[in-house]
């Protein structure tokens, strides 16, 4: 079926039906909806704003996706994340679907061909970040372009409560007006209810359909387990593994030394992953335990999102995560397939404890975190109001020589600056750039030895005399044939004489993003930098308690969490599973005497007198008590205590 996207008017209701599931079959392969897909999709296409909330593995995506191959014109989605935004372009266009995306990697030419694209119609989903809602050029683009209705996923970033909190999602509150009365679909899998009003607050929704499925998976079973020696019982529970799984840990280091520490043991189906690693390894890593039946990737929070594999057996984490969403949204990665799966939880007191210590040292005071800034723009000699262009690396340990905090507390205090989009801080390996600040003829009149250096670098990396060039030293100087480490001095030196820009990728860097603004700093930042401090120990408590405690089922914590109230045990967590030893430990015939001793009674009313056991137990433990003398039967239903047991 080449696909034709309808004006829906002129279509009746059994049409629409009919072109929904064929739909679905023809791009998808899905004979039906899942839960709460249909109602959210038939919400989307009578125009109303809607909310859905799906836990991770839920089918969210489609719930977007299908309407816009519907509607006429071009869905526009908001999403967080570029690697996010690719994954799912790429598989659209797997699915034969027109999708495309715009961030700044492409160049103009390139957005102006899916500009025009979707000006005629042709795409029907269009991916943006939430930052490029107030490009100028892409507003200018969208007035002739007939947008069918704006998908905010990950919806949740609006939040000022969560981690996730991204102050551009504010942006699109202001954007809305500019398409008109287009109707907006926001989704997500993590929200409380205090986010929930949040989201429709903040996306302007207005009448919003709210759809929440519960977030009950029923196929995980949730197993907490105190225990000292991890080691051991990681190996112990991957010798008779055969699935594929996830252990998470919580640095880089740990990743590496528990899968070498698995290796030596003859445990050879694991790898490592996290994001230290570069990205071609990465994403062989990745591809191969995505395809595999068997493989288990031990990884840091750094693995997971938009990760789309079935048959996750297992989620084990090696240590509690930061929050109950992030941990809800880690385990949700297995089972997504509705098979029955686990998600292992290690943990002991002493970690516990070091994991509030860890956090509590993250917290600058405020006079600290002001240092930190200042030192930035002092460095960098950024005055007031200032906003320069370039890309400056930065030493750590130079903010660290100059402040005298700790490295996690500058770490965090760089990370919040990118968060709210102050600064782009990158401490990730990524390559290394470069731009010539002298011309041709400059050149020539430079000491030779600069000259000649300066010769290879314009006749090896292309482009350098008139932008700035990504490039490696290592594949330069094998070109050269120098040694890396000799390349890298010789720019710098090149640097520091004004005639080059080199960032060097093994280092972090740091790019401005807002103009300097102290008062800002010092004042609205500041309070947002404490409160976020605040909700990150508040979520760590809960988190804590969530793992410690004994008397409630795993499951339900959870969603009581999420504001299901009412939630039923989910009778297979390891709370669970210990309340059912406890109540098989317990003296069934006991309590069934006790009953009976106040007054005759029949099956019914024992059991819901013991509604901890089940019906057939109960029954079946009657027969032995009436065998053994020690209860005797009024009539044919009812039964009592037979007070002459004792004297016989
Ligand atoms: P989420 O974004 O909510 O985490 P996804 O949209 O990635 O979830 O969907 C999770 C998985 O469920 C995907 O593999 C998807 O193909 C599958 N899925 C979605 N809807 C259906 C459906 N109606 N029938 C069968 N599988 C579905």
């Amino acid at each position: 079926m080449k696909f034709v996207s309808v004006n829906l008017r002129v279509i009746s209701s059994q049409n629409f039906e009919q072109l929904k599931y064929q739909t679905l079959k023809h791009f998808w392969g899905f004979e039906n909806f899942r839960d709460a897909q249909e109602e959210i999709i038939n919400a989307v296409i009578s125009g109303q704003d809607a909310l859905a909330l799906l836990p991770t593995g839920g089918g969210k995506s489609l719930c977007y996706q299908l309407p816009a191959l519907i509607l006429e014109g071009t869905c526009l989605v908001v999403s967080p994340l570029l690697a996010l935004i690719k994954d799912q372009v790429f598989q659209m266009k797997n699915l034969g679907i027109e999708a495309e995306y715009l961030s700044s990697e492409l160049d103009d030419f390139d957005a102006e061909v899916i500009f025009n694209r979707c000006k005629d119609g042709l795409t029907k989903l269009l991916y943006v970040s939430p930052e490029r809602l107030t490009n100028q050029l892409f507003l200018k683009n969208l007035e002739e372009i007939q947008v069918s209705f704006l998908a905010v996923d990950e919806a949740h970033c609006i939040s000022e409560w969560g981690q996730d909190f991204r102050p551009s999602y504010q942006n699109i509150k202001k954007f809305r007006p500019f398409i008109g009365k287009i109707p907006c679909l926001a989704l997500t899998a993590t929200a409380t209810p205090k986010v929930l009003q949040e989201i429709q607050l903040k996306l302007d929704l207005k009448n919003a359909f709210v759809f929440q499925k519960s977030f009950r998976r029923s196929n995980l079973n949730i197993i907490s387990d105190k225990i000292s020696d991890k080691y051991e019982r990681v190996l112990n529970l991957l010798k008779y593994n055969r699935s594929s799984g996830i252990i998470y840990v919580r640095t880089r280091k740990e990743a590496e030394e528990l899968t070498h520490f698995l290796h030596r043991n003859q445990i050879k189906n694991v790898d490592f992953f996290h994001a230290g690693i570069p990205v071609k390894e990465k994403n062989a890593k990745q591809n191969n335990w995505v395809k595999s039946q068997n493989q288990v990737l031990i990884s840091t929070n750094a693995f997971g999102m938009g990760i789309d594999k079935e048959n996750v057996r297992f989620v084990l984490h090696f240590s509690p995560a930061a929050s109950i969403e992030n941990y809800y949204q880690e385990i949700g990665r297995a089972g997504r397939d509705g098979a029955e799966s686990y998600a292992f939880l290690l943990w002991n007191e002493q970690e516990l404890k070091n994991f509030d210590q860890i956090l509590i040292n993250q917290i600058p005071s405020k006079a600290e975190f002001q240092k930190i800034v200042t030192y930035l723009y002092s460095t960098f000699q950024i005055a007031e109001n200032d906003l320069p262009e370039n890309v400056f690396q930065l030493h750590i340990q130079k903010v660290q020589n100059f402040t005298k905090a700790s490295l996690a507390k500058i770490r965090n205090v760089l990370n919040f600056l990118h968060h709210q989009e102050i600064i782009y801080y990158n401490s990730q390996n990524s390559l290394s750039s470069l731009e010539l600040k002298v011309s041709p003829e400059q050149i020539e009149l430079l000491p030779k030895k600069d000259a000649y250096f300066i010769e290879l670098l314009l006749r090896n990396l292309t482009g350098i005399a008139t932008h700035k060039v990504l490039f490696s030293e290592k594949s330069f100087s094998t070109k050269i044939g120098s040694d890396p480490q000799l390349v890298k001095e010789r720019l710098l030196e090149l640097q520091k004489s004004g005639h080059l820009n080199y960032i060097d990728g093994a280092q972090s860097s740091v790019r401005f993003l807002q103009h300097r603004d102290q008062r800002a700093i010092e004042g609205k930042y500041w309070n947002l930098f404490a409160q976020i401090q605040k909700n990150k120990i508040q979520k760590w408590e809960e988190m804590k308690f969530f793992v410690k405690d004994t008397d409630f089922c795993k499951m339900k914590m959870i969603l009581s969490y999420f504001g299901e109230k009412n939630a039923k045990n989910c009778g297979h967590c390891s709370v669970c599973q210990q309340q059912k030893e406890s109540v098989f430990g317990r003296d069934i015939s006991a309590d069934i005497l006790n009953v009976l001793k106040t007054a005759p009674a029949n099956v019914e009313e024992i059991s819901i007198k013991l509604n901890y056991f089940s019906k057939e137990n109960i029954l079946e433990n009657l027969i032995h008590l009436l065998d053994s003398g020690k209860v005797k039967m009024l009539n044919f239903r009812t039964y009592a205590f037979n007070d002459d047991y004792k004297a016989l």
